[in-house]
């Protein structure tokens, strides 16, 4: 089991009190393991310590050495501070200095010893200098935990003389003070502390052990290249990333294996009636990568423990009508099927798809969306109850709340962004099982899907229905909205419609709002024979559905929304999206506009306009909407240029953090993380202690989670 060592509070490690404790809890580092799995950000090597008096210059060095003397200096340059500090070591000294950082002068301070790495300049007759070089205080008098107790075998060098890891600063924590308690923690380790990975594996790769990975991965021999270090690919910190997926990857297995266990109540069968009941709703030919996933869906549906699947595809691949087919198929099994969306808007248009798509046929729909007046709500709560309704869709607030199902056998899923991890814990604590299908909104970057739904098959819908039209899509500054007007005039004129998409970072940001309705005044002041609304998440329930309906109808030209259409309308004959201020979007949520267009057989063409100054993201990200209409390729980019972290936008709760991995750079580790745990789970080949192991860390990391 799990080392006593390791798993100890870090409030164990003398010099941590509970101030520092706090402050580690906060960045996420509760135990011993937490903080030596926390990686440094760099190394430096203060092997080659160089004397002040060999310095050269151009060259890039490391010295120590005592502060002199340190403040601010006077300059010419209004406004303009330098710092400089005069440094000594046994050979000679040398002035330090560091450009507008006049907050040093509370950090630096004479009789300090002080390590400086930085570029050496010849300065005018003062002779040489470091310009704003990288420096860390060894000894400080204010310090206070300069003797961390009798025990301890702190050597000299922990910080000098060798290749130093470099940390970051977290709360009062300075990567100093981490240094020693990271130093505290390897001295001791038990000499064979547990280890997660399996035996074979290590052997495989010639991996370290668990205790010669953790030392080599904060205090790495002499000998270690710096460059492989600071990519964080030696084979101590690639076996401990790799530790720390397989672990991760462990618990996914395992969740998935249970879930194997589980016997659901309702089983689907299918037969020649079923499979022509299906076809009869069919309004057009599936593409080939809609008839695969929907096959296997349904062979999911006959399986005997519940379908936990995920059914990726790109924007307007058609994921609805296959997970329709899959509800045909429950329901002419007699059983129920929720539908859920992530707002009311696409709750109503799945609604409406929903109805169109069954009419005629015998099942019985329903809408329980938080509109519905208390009397339709009143009916449908025991309908629902007795089994008299089909199919029921709502937001998912259904399973939230207390809607009761006489046979729920199919719960589709909806999502944007997050899937629907917590919905599907709801479910299995009322004690329903039900198939679970849960369909993203935009493709997610396998890595991220690896790793968030992991326990969790997936089917993908590679490319689109035949017939679409490609959408051009155009950048340009918004000084130049006059040839957007121009454009959308022309397309107007033929009969199009128009959309105008404005930010709103939050639909409660008044500001937000009424720039977005100012928007809306200009556009209908510039196209007075055309009729122009505004819709956004703070209207009214009814009079949100008046204005879409408008649109729908093609009553509107124009329609000024706020990011409330992104996943919701489904609109052929609209031709022309404009985004304003697209820089402050996200790569994957322009993606997700854009697909409201080019859904009919007319050409479309995506504006996105963006106002100066825009940062180098921002760039990069409207650079890939040009380069590319693949949502894959835009979901590698988004995940490239956000990090995992932000990917999903807020973090929200629940969400697994990685420790040592990273998502884009450690992509190969991840994938063989993936198989060997998978394989190990379903042949049954993990230890009982690395099953407990991996228990208590999902337990301790990710909380929510009910492994076994
Ligand atoms: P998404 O995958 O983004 O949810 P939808 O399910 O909304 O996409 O489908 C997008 C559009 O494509 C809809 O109008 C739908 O009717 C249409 N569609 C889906 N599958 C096909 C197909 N095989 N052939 C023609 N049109 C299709
Ligand atoms: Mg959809």
């Amino acid at each position: 089991m799990a080392d006593d060592v390791l798993q100890m509070p870090l409030q164990f490690l003398k010099g941590v009190g509970p101030r520092k404790a706090a402050d580690l809890k906060k960045a996420g580092l509760h135990t011993v393991e937490d903080l030596l799995f926390r990686f440094p950000r760099r190394y430096e090597d203060r092997s080659r310590l160089q004397t002040i008096i060999s310095l050269k210059p151009g060259q890039t060095a490391a010295v120590s050495g005592v502060v002199l003397s340190a403040g601010l200096a006077h300059t010419r340059r209004p406004g303009f501070r330098l710092f400089s500090a005069l440094i000594q070591d046994d050979s000679g000294q040398v002035q330090a200095v560091w450009p507008n950082q006049a907050f040093l002068k509370d950090v630096i301070r004479s009789h300090q010893r002080i390590v400086l790495f930085g570029k050496v300049e010849i300065w005018g007759s003062r002779g040489l200098q470091i310009t704003d070089p990288e420096f860390e205080i060894i000894k400080d008098e204010t310090d206070g935990i300069r003797d961390p107790g009798s025990g301890n075998r702190e050597p000299e060098t922990l910080h000098t003389g060798r290749i130093v890891p470099v940390y970051e600063r977290t709360g009062s924590v300075t990567p100093n003070m981490q240094r020693r308690f990271v130093w505290q923690a390897l001295e001791q380790l038990p000499p064979q502390p547990f280890d997660p990975v399996p035996d074979e594996i290590l052997k495989q790769e010639r991996w370290p052990s668990r205790r010669e990975a953790l030392w080599q991965a904060h205090f790495p021999d002499p000998d270690t290249p710096i460059d492989a270090l600071n990519a964080f690919a030696t084979p101590a910190q690639r076996r401990l990333i790799f530790e720390d997926f397989f672990v991760f990857q462990s618990g996914l297995a395992l969740r998935r294996h249970e879930n194997a266990q589980v016997r659901k109540r309702l089983v689907c069968t299918v037969d020649d009636r079923i499979r022509q009941s299906a076809r009869a709703v069919l309004p057009f030919k599936l593409t080939a990568g809609q008839r695969d996933a929907l096959a296997e869906i349904v062979a999911d549906l006959q399986k005997p423990w519940p379908m936990q699947r995920l059914l990726q595809g790109d924007v307007g691949a058609g994921k609805t009508i296959v997970a329709l087919l899959a509800a045909v198929v429950a329901m002419d099994n007699g059983y129920q099927v929720a539908v859920m969306a992530p707002t009311e808007i696409l709750a109503e248009q799945h609604y409406r798809t929903i109805v169109k798509v069954l009419d005629g046929r015998p099942y019985r729909t329903a809408l329980l969306s938080g509109r519905v007046t208390a009397a339709t709500r009143r009916a449908l709560l025991p309908a629902i109850e007795r089994g008299e309704i089909n199919l029921v869709v709502g937001t998912h607030a259904l399973v939230q709340e207390q809607v009761k199902f006489k046979s729920l056998a199919l719960a589709v899923i909806d999502e944007q962004h997050r899937f629907g991890v917590v919905q599907r814990g709801t479910l299995a604590a009322k004690g329903l099982h039900p198939d679970v299908l849960v369909m993203t909104a935009t493709p997610i970057p396998r890595t991220l899907a690896l790793t968030e739904c992991g326990d969790m098959e997936v089917s993908v819908i590679r490319g689109l229905p035949p017939g679409r039209k490609p959408i051009k899509t155009i950048v340009k500054a918004d000084s130049r909205r006059d040839e957007v007007y121009a454009l959308m005039r022309a397309e107007i004129e033929q009969g199009r419609q128009v959309y105008v998409i404005y930010p709103l970072v939050d639909e409660s940001e008044k500001i937000d709002l009424k720039a977005a309705t100012a928007m809306a005044e200009e556009i209908a002041l510039v196209f007075p024979q055309y009729r122009v609304a505004l819709l956004h998440g703070r209207m009214k329930g009814d009079e949100k559905e008046r204005v879409m309906h408008a649109f729908l109808q093609g009553d509107l030209q124009i329609l000024v929304s706020t990011t409330v259409v992104e996943v919701g309308v489904d609109v052929a004959n609209a031709t022309v999206m404009v985004v304003e201020h697209a820089e402050r979007f996200g790569l994957s949520q322009l993606h997700q506009l854009r697909g409201r267009i080019g859904r009919g057989a007319h050409a479309s063409t995506c504006v996105l306009l963006y106002q100066a100054p825009w940062s180098d993201d921002a760039r990069a990200r409207l650079k890939a909407m040009t380069d590319t209409s693949d949502g894959f390729v835009i979901a590698e980019r988004d995940l490239q240029l956000r990090g995992p972290g932000d990917f999903f936008g807020t973090r929200q709760s629940g969400l697994p953090t990685l420790r040592a991995g990273d998502l884009t750079r450690d992509v190969d580790l991840l994938e063989r993380a993936y198989e060997e745990a998978r394989a190990r789970i379903d042949r049954g080949t993990l230890t009982a202690a690395q099953q407990a192991y991996v228990r208590s860390v999902w337990q301790r990391q990710f909380g929510l989670i009910t492994v076994g």
